[in-house]
């Protein structure tokens, strides 16, 4: 996709359904992949923090999640066309997961609301695959990635919150291929 640059963040400059049918593609490549939905909350942190700076230029896709990041494109006289939300991504994923027996791994959320979107999942989405699901509140990273790892999921979704969850994502990706995205509080909306 061309970017849209705002404050140094590179924003894909596309839609909805263009950028969902991307993930599907590099989805179904087996491409590592990391997606981030960045708001003007995350563009106020990365100017303060460098080193979350360095983590969003890892990113592949960096969307607009957020009105005041299309006003500020707009502003800048190189509009974007619409929000790209990390909500509204992971449900059109995981309707098309469904359609493709895609497997899913869910990671964060505590335990309780990680239980009913575990259910909410397979009632809604019956053909995925829930190859794992830990909640957001484990110390030990690296056996967590190890589980990741085993379940061989083809999405996986990080609920832990910004910034931990790019960090995270930045930090372990390369060792599991797949969609990796932050998803932030949408295993709350989800469960709710
Ligand atoms: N969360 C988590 N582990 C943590 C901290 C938070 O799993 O160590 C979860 C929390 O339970 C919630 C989600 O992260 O489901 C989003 O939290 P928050 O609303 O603070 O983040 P934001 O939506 O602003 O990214």
């Amino acid at each position: 996709f061309k970017t849209v640059s705002i404050l140094d963040v590179p924003f894909i400059n596309t839609t909805n359904a263009a950028f969902v049918t991307q993930l599907q593609t590099d989805i179904l490549a087996h491409q590592n992949r990391f997606v981030v939905t960045a708001n003007p909350e995350i563009l106020m942190y990365a100017r303060e923090h460098p080193d979350y700076q360095q983590v969003l230029t890892q990113a592949d896709y960096i969307t607009p999640d957020g009105i005041g990041v299309i006003q500020g494109a707009q502003i800048l006289g190189t509009p974007l066309p619409e929000r790209i939300t990390g909500y509204d991504t992971l449900l059109s994923l995981l309707t098309w997961g469904a359609q493709h027996q895609q497997r899913i791994f869910l990671l964060g959320a505590k335990p309780a609301v990680l239980k009913q979107v575990v259910e909410k999942v397979k009632d809604t989405y019956p053909g995925l695959v829930i190859a794992g699901a830990l909640d957001g509140y484990f110390q030990d990273a690296d056996a967590v990635v190890n589980q990741i790892a085993a379940a061989k999921p083809d999405m996986i979704f990080v609920a832990t919150g910004f910034p931990k969850q790019e960090f995270f994502i930045a930090k372990y990706r390369h060792r599991v291929a797949g969609l990796w995205m932050g998803v932030g509080g949408s295993f709350d909306v989800l469960a709710g």
